[in-house]
């Protein structure tokens, strides 16, 4: 039996940079993880040559850590048609994000197909298209793009495995497109995972192809099936529970996908400050047979 490849997201700052991020990662006892290249929130980025990418893979590989996923900052929007200024942004922040991912050594680019802002989802679908081809057509580097399944929060896209297809379908370059599986989002979009964790598979791979998941978020969900609300919960906290997402886990069929927790961190003792990262125990947990 081949190894889980489970971690959570990590963090990306200070002197050591991505050392930091692999020595962080080692510290849950995971075997991958992923970071975001700066703030997730901000499109503020260091030079390449400041991320400590050489020492950081001498460390990992010491640890046990053999791959690693990128995740593009939430707030670019590819989908964005009422303000031009907003989708330009967005592509030329992804042209440097994917150089970024490939001189980090990650295969793996996740992204958030977007936000229609009210234009509607097939003006949305049609800019997100638009943008990843400005953004593939010119680019041979080795890096997949993984669009996120999303919640429905607002007017997101990729809600439905038919708006991934559709955005596949538009792509000249469609074989650089991969999918992230995020448990949360999926039920909030309303696929009963709980109730019918095959059928919701199955009906993934009739519409895109179980081929294409190239890395999994663990999240468990505040908010029933369907809710649309996107808040991640911690292991065995939420709607989806303990069970399923170790089925995940632990199916077959997806042994060599990364796993990554974006599980909130918890309140210490007595504090209400949420201070403590819940990934170490949440690992464990997950792999128990
Ligand atoms: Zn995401
Ligand atoms: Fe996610
Ligand atoms: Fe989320």
């Amino acid at each position: 039996m081949s190894k889980i490849k489970i971690g959570s997201h990590v963090g990306m700052a200070g002197k050591e940079m991505f050392l930091g991020s692999v020595k962080e990662a080692e510290s849950y006892g995971a075997n991958v993880l992923m970071l975001y290249t700066g703030a997730p929130q901000n499109t503020k980025r260091k030079e390449i040559a400041e991320l400590n990418i050489e020492a950081g893979w001498e460390y990992a590989k010491k640890a046990g850590i053999e791959e690693i996923v990128v995740h593009a900052p939430y707030i670019i929007n590819l989908a964005n048609t009422v303000k031009p200024e907003i989708f330009e942004l967005a592509v030329t922040f992804l042209e440097k994000e994917i150089k970024r991912t490939a001189a980090m050594r990650s295969r793996i680019l996740v992204l958030h197909p977007g936000s229609h802002v009210g234009a509607g989802v097939e003006a949305g679908i049609e800019q997100v298209i638009k943008g990843l081809n400005l953004v593939l057509d010119d680019n041979e580097d080795d890096v997949f793009i993984a669009l996120e399944t999303m919640a429905g929060k607002g007017s997101e896209l990729g809600v439905t495995f038919e708006e991934l297809k559709m955005i596949y379908d538009g792509v000249h370059k469609r074989d650089r497109l991969r999918v992230c599986f995020d448990t949360c989002h999926v039920n909030d979009a309303g696929y009963n995972l709980v109730g019918n964790y095959e059928g919701v598979i199955q009906q993934f791979d009739k519409v895109i192809g179980m081929d294409q998941i190239a890395v999994i978020h663990i999240n468990d969900s505040l908010n029933p099936c369907g809710a649309h609300k996107d808040r991640h919960a911690n292991v065995g906290k939420g709607y989806i529970g303990k069970d399923v997402l170790k089925r995940i886990v632990h199916d077959d069929r997806f042994a060599k996908i990364p796993k990554i927790l974006e599980t909130p961190w918890i309140c210490e003792e007595g504090s209400a400050k949420k201070t403590l990262p819940p990934y170490k125990e949440e690992i464990a947990e997950l792999l128990e047979e």
